[in-house]
């Protein structure tokens, strides 16, 4: 299996538009240290040829231009059959829209993100024009089911995991939350080689827990280092964890559970511009690598 992380950022991306945060500073300057980060989306394939999108992120455009082996092979064409949503927050679904040139293509989401879209949001019906533009596919909760794209098998498996999570920012007060509001996708190809991604995920679980341990690798939630990342700058007063994020830091961050789970490689993502990991030479950065864990960087490609 092929993984290629596209975007490794938050929502908003990275340096994000209205931000003047240190590493947002650093960024647009150029500086060696930050690179720019778009928002996080990654690619997945058994066999180099046939990909599915993990989330269409609102940058997913250049997302595409960035990497060759998404580009068409003929006049309309893409080597894109699908694309595996795990939740229905805009930086996740955003770039479906992006996506709309009347190309065939499969989506695999939960039922609450289906609903959100296509129940809440008139823009959907543009992706709908025709029967068959959009295939739309169910995630179970638990159910590992072939991850089929538009032009056949990709000859992966996907399991939705339900992870604690919330319902979409604009989707509050619309819908009731359900435990497929955020998932973990879990890849799987046949030689037996498994991919856990995991963008956005609240705290820990035992089928969490349990699932976790069995990736060869994780690609998980990085957005904040600390519970009060954003309220010491002024920025809001939700926290990390009011906004469904598990924070690195700490006794009871993620970067301890991480550090004892026995996956490959372990790889950060939907790393928000404000998060200290992001700078070389900052000790949030070193506690990251003594754990034995990666920052993902746009371009990332990792062979499993
Ligand atoms: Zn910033």
């Amino acid at each position: 299996m092929y993984l290629r992380v596209l975007g490794s950022a938050a929502g908003g991306g990275s340096p994000q538009w209205n931000c003047g945060c240190a590493n947002c500073i650093a960024v647009r300057a150029g500086h060696a240290a930050l690179r720019p980060r778009t928002q996080a989306s990654a690619a997945v394939s058994a066999d180099g040829q046939h990909w599915f999108l993990l989330n269409a992120s609102p940058d997913v455009r250049a997302q595409i231009d960035s990497f060759p082996a998404l580009h068409p092979r003929r006049l309309r064409d893409t080597p894109i059959g699908g694309i595996a949503l795990n939740n229905g927050d805009v930086d996740a679904c955003l770039g479906l829209f992006i996506l709309r040139e009347d190309q065939p293509l499969v989506v695999y989401a939960s039922e609450a993100v289906e609903r959100g879209l296509r129940e809440h949001n008139a823009l959907t019906r543009t992706l709908e024009r025709r029967p068959g533009q959009l295939i739309w596919n169910r995630l179970r909760a638990g159910e590992v089911v072939p991850l089929v794209g538009a032009a056949g098998p990709s000859g992966l498996t996907i399991e939705a995991v339900p992870v604690p999570g919330t319902v979409p920012l604009h989707m509050k007060g619309l819908a009731a939350p359900t435990p497929e509001d955020n998932l973990a996708l879990m890849l799987r190809d046949a030689r037996g080689h498994s991919l856990m991604y995991a963008p956005t995920t609240a705290a820990r679980t035992p089928l969490l827990d349990e699932r976790a341990r069995t990736a060869d690798v994780l690609v998980f939630d990085g957005t904040f280092f600390r519970d009060d990342e954003l309220t010491s700058l002024g920025l809001t007063t939700r926290s990390a964890r009011d906004m469904a994020h598990w924070p690195l830091g700490g006794l009871e961050g993620s970067l301890r559970w991480l550090a004892q789970l026995p996956c490959r490689r372990k790889i950060l993502t939907h790393i928000n511009n404000t998060n200290p990991i992001l700078r070389a030479g900052a000790p949030e950065h070193d506690e990251l690598r003594a754990a034995g864990v990666e920052a993902a960087y746009d371009g990332l490609e990792v062979e499993l």
